[in-house]
């Protein structure tokens, strides 16, 4: 699939534009692992990394003066155009049971070649996609879902694979309401045809729920909403330890702006309400927080700042 119909700066002019400044763009080269372990009391989690997107800066915020979003971007070091994704991906294993969350984007954009490596760095890490019980999904959008897509993977899953999703979230798919984003032209039909594509590859494996469900001991999904209808995230609790892996809940700037819209969110101003709702949770509580679009691994803790909020990154422990 091409994205390459957008106006400039197109997806494929940042993915290009980044692309050759790094060697690990090249499609074979793996510079360092890309997968980080850690423990939550009893709960083995391991982050790994699908790799990085590319997308227009205006993404950061689309209710936000461009002068106001490009002064953040400068005061970040970051490019004025350009903004940088990562994709995380979480393996948990708790009670005898592996679970996969989220499965990045897959390998259907040519124009992403430094997104979709999820099952080349699962294999690295030693993981086999048939050692997997349980895949959750935070929420349906392409760069969590299409990694289940890309070719090859169904067939090396297990016939008994259970796909955990909010009930709301499977619904929404089947005729998503796109009026209220603010994406790169190119994306929202993307994202139908992968969303409806999911829904009809995976209707048997599919198990909804309605707010919450226990997947294993001490791993439990919530939904959320904001960011799509069905929006979920996953609380790990064990011998006193949490962490929350929050999907799109927060992206970086959202610390220090909770208030700006993603452009990729279904209904923004319900979206911000939640993560203020639940930044200020995680900060209250000590949880640990790690999220797809976080630079890898990100894990870290939230802070109050005031009205806003301040991202405490967690020290490498290797
Ligand atoms: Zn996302």
């Amino acid at each position: 699939m091409s994205l390459d119909n957008t106006p400039h700066p197109s997806v494929k002019h940042c993915a290009d534009k980044v692309n050759t400044r790094y060697i690990h763009g090249r499609p074979e080269s793996e510079l360092v692992p890309s997968r980080y372990a850690l423990k939550v009391g009893e709960i083995d989690v391991m982050v790994v990394s699908d790799g990085v997107l590319s997308l227009p800066g205006a993404m950061l915020g689309h209710n936000v003066d461009p002068a106001v979003r490009a002064a953040w971007l400068e005061d970040m070091f970051l490019p004025p155009d350009v903004l940088e994704w990562a994709l995380n991906v979480v393996v948990v294993r708790s009670g005898g049971r592996t679970i996969l969350i989220d499965a990045g984007i897959g390998m259907e954009f040519p124009d992403l070649p430094r997104a979709g490596k999820l099952a080349q760095r699962l294999k690295a890490a030693g993981i086999d996609p048939a050692s997997v019980t349980d895949v959750v999904l935070t929420h349906m959008h392409m760069d969590h879902v299409g990694g289940l897509l890309a070719e090859g993977v169904k067939e090396r899953l297990r016939r008994d694979l259970r796909v955990h999703v909010a009930a709301a979230e499977a619904e929404f798919w089947e005729s998503p309401d796109f009026s209220r984003v603010s994406m790169p032209p190119g994306f929202p039909d993307a994202l139908r045809r992968t969303g409806k594509r999911f829904l009809k590859e995976y209707h048997s494996q599919m198990r909804t729920f309605e707010n919450e469900y226990e997947v294993a001991p001490g791993v439990v999904v919530q939904r959320t909403g904001g960011h799509t209808p069905g929006h979920s995230v996953v609380r790990l609790a064990s011998g006193g330890d949490r962490l929350m892996f929050a999907g799109d809940l927060v992206f970086q700037v959202g610390f220090e702006h909770p208030d700006w819209y993603n452009g990729f969110e279904h209904d923004p101003e319900e979206a911000a309400r939640v993560r203020v709702r639940l930044l200020r949770e995680l900060a209250a509580n000590r949880e640990s927080l790690v999220a797809t679009h976080l630079s890898f691994p990100s894990v870290c803790h939230v802070a109050v700042d005031g009205d806003v909020f301040r991202w405490v990154p967690g020290p490498w422990e290797y």
